[in-house]
């Protein structure tokens, strides 16, 4: 008898190991309110990611690593409100913040993360909202992960992976604060239901609603590594112009400074832009 309810305590037991193991889990990688935190697609759904890195759980867009940060603070200070601001390793938005975020309809952002309100400037809400809407027509989910994140959450998440990770290895997958495109508040990261379909659909179509593709697999040039589900929002026209060239971001952003460094070769049609 006694040793029958041992064996009834013993496997009560057992059964509960896989409940607190998920508790912990989950308080591992849950952020908290405010977080703005994105899961980054797993590599077996994210064609081309490879697996080579371990990729942090909750997800910081990497802004990447490139070259290291000019010594004694001479970043330059870039304007947020500049649609085509260069964000970068050598640039910072200092404690920008945008003046017109609204919050992105419940519907479109990813299931498991709907218990905090995600943020995104007005313009590219109205994109982003026809977007979806035109992705829904054709059988595709798109969920947002993560959207506008302030320069507070950012230098947190940040201090919370160079805390896990070293703040050099931290740095090859994380924005320092200042310095992460989704401080714009026109950046959004992706999580296309439906496998292969859904991350083709974005890829074909996302520069029709002004979103460009920041970090391709071209590390050589970002200093990035490869995140097909990182766009930002630049205006259609150049959304369009910068499929069409090829180029990576960056570099089909600093082409449009040095347009607009020459007026009046600039082509004005690519830079009417509500923003200004
Ligand atoms: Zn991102």
């Amino acid at each position: 008898m006694i040793r029958g309810v041992a064996l009834v305590l013993i496997c009560a037991a057992l059964a509960l190991v896989p409940y607190f193991y998920r508790l912990e889990l989950q308080a591992r990688i849950e952020p908290g309110p405010q977080a703005d935190a994105q899961v980054p697609p797993s590599p077996a759904e994210t064609p081309g990611s490879g697996s080579e890195r371990p990729g942090p759980v909750e997800g910081l867009q990497l802004d990447a690593p490139g070259p290291e940060d000019p010594p004694g603070g001479s970043l330059e200070v870039v304007d947020g409100d500049d649609l085509f601001a260069l964000v970068t390793k050598q640039t910072t938005l200092g404690q920008y913040k945008p003046h017109d975020l609204e919050v992105i309809p419940e519907k479109m952002i990813h299931p498991d993360q709907r218990q905090w309100p995600y943020l995104l400037r007005r313009e590219p809400l109205e994109q982003l909202t026809k977007m979806w809407e035109a992705a829904e027509a054709d059988g595709v989910l798109l969920t947002v992960t993560s959207a506008y994140r302030d320069y507070a959450t950012q230098e947190r998440l940040f201090n919370e992976y160079a805390a896990a990770y070293g703040e050099e290895e931290a740095s090859t997958f994380s924005a320092r604060p200042g310095q992460s495109e989704h401080q714009l508040g026109t950046t959004l990261d992706f999580d296309p239901r439906g496998g292969k379909a859904g991350w083709d659909w974005l890829e074909e179509n996302a520069h029709h609603y002004g979103f460009a593709l920041s970090y391709p697999d071209a590390q050589a040039i970002t200093g990035y590594i490869e995140e097909p589900w990182h766009y930002r929002y630049i205006g259609v026209a150049a959304a369009r112009e910068w499929k069409e060239s090829g180029l990576v971001l960056c570099e089909y952003l600093k082409l449009l400074q040095h347009r607009s460094a020459q007026q009046p070769v600039f082509n004005s049609s690519i830079l009417k832009d509500p923003f200004r």
